[in-house]
């Protein structure tokens, strides 16, 4: 399948970027806006394949590669760390800085596809990954003879027929780390710069499924000294080991008591899920359910219960919904028995 044609832009700045952004866009256009004439690529191992089955024909694409302030991982002098976007996947998996202090992110990072994609991957470009459905991610041909669907070209949904939501599920692997470590990330745009918790990026709809204006681009990743020394676990189900998106994915994050004992309590934790919901999420009780308690088999069961509860797959995927909410189930609760045993 051949690229479509398009101009490629290659700003050296975040503010060359933005303005590139801000000519072709116009300040008020909304996100919802389809097709949007410029897209912002960074490794390009996502982008690209949807630009050859032609889901994306943009007449610009906005290069990042040049723009060497957002590339990166700086610890900060009050013990928390900030990621520019451009940080490949293998940078981070690598990081001995993020591997002490954020073990729960070098492993999401180094499950992400192959080594080859991770050399190209970034660790913005994986926040900022499109969700995926088996009829969204294919050949214009293909998408043409079933007659489209809400996500692009169509008015109707195959996965639930009837309803007027996309269900295309997030499939990013270290969004669920990231949130179980209170990512914050910064977003830049024409009237300057903010930055938002990134458990308030995600929207839940697999259509529309960022707060992120077409004016607008990630810039940094900040994890706070407050979730460094968190044991971390991340476990994921995919079909082929060596290469594919999760089916689905469990983060787990967890501080015990340091009172002396032998047997120390829980005094926090969290739990992150990917690939069973339109949007990555932390599982909600988790934290109020493990904290102040010992992990036992009966404790990690429950939190299990919990995530699969928090977890809506449909029929997006490979692999049954049943089959795949039982493997967060499960997932979560090997992963919480790991990360009180490490
Ligand atoms: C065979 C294969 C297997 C894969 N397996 C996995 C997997 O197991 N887990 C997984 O998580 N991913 C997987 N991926 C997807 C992809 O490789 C990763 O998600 C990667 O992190 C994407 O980063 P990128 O820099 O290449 O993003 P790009 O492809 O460049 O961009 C992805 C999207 O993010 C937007 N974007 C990128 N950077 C920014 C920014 N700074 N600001 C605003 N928007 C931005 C782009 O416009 C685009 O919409 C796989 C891909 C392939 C081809
Ligand atoms: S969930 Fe429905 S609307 Fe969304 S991409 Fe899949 S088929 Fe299309």
């Amino acid at each position: 399948m051949s690229l479509p044609q398009f101009k490629l832009l290659r700003p050296r700045s975040v503010e060359e970027a933005v303005e590139s952004l801000a000519t072709r866009v116009g300040a008020g256009d909304s996100p919802a806006q389809v097709p949007t004439p410029i897209r912002i690529i960074a490794g390009g191992t996502d982008l690209i394949p949807s630009m050859r089955q032609k889901i994306f024909e943009p007449e610009y694409v906005l290069d990042l590669r040049r723009v060497a302030a957002i590339r990166g991982i700086k610890p900060q002098p009050d013990g928390g760390v900030e990621i520019g976007a451009m940080t490949t996947l293998r940078a981070v998996e690598r990081s001995d800085f993020l591997r002490k202090h954020y073990p729960v992110l070098t492993e999401a990072a180094a499950t992400v596809a192959s080594p080859v994609l991770r050399n190209m991957g970034t660790i913005g470009g994986n926040i900022c990954l499109d969700t995926r459905c088996l009829w969204y991610n294919q050949s214009l041909t293909w998408r043409k003879g079933c007659g489209f669907c809400i996500k692009k070209d169509g008015d109707l949904c195959h996965v639930a027929p009837g309803g007027t939501k996309c269900w295309a599920v997030f499939s990013g692997d270290t969004p669920p780390a990231l949130l179980c470590l209170d990512a914050e990330i910064e977003i830049a745009g024409a009237s300057g710069t903010r930055r938002l918790p990134l458990r308030d990026f995600y929207t839940g709809l697999g259509d529309n499924y960022r707060k992120l204006q077409p004016n607008e681009l990630l810039t940094r990743v900040f994890l706070p000294a407050s979730m460094a020394d968190y044991h971390g676990v991340y476990r994921k189900l995919r079909v082929r080991g060596s290469i594919d998106y999760p089916l689905a994915g469990v983060a787990v994050v967890m501080k015990r008591s340091s009172n002396g004992n032998s047997i120390r309590h829980v005094a926090d934790a969290r739990i992150g899920i990917t690939a069973v919901n339109p949007a990555p999420l932390l599982v909600k009780g988790a934290s109020e359910l493990l904290a102040g308690r010992l992990v036992d088999e009966a404790l990690a069961e429950a939190a299990g219960d919990l995530a699969a509860k928090s977890s809506k797959p449909l029929t997006t995927s490979a692999l049954t919904p049943e089959y795949r909410r039982e493997m967060i189930r499960l997932f979560t609760k090997r992963a919480v028995l790991a990360a009180a045993h490490v």
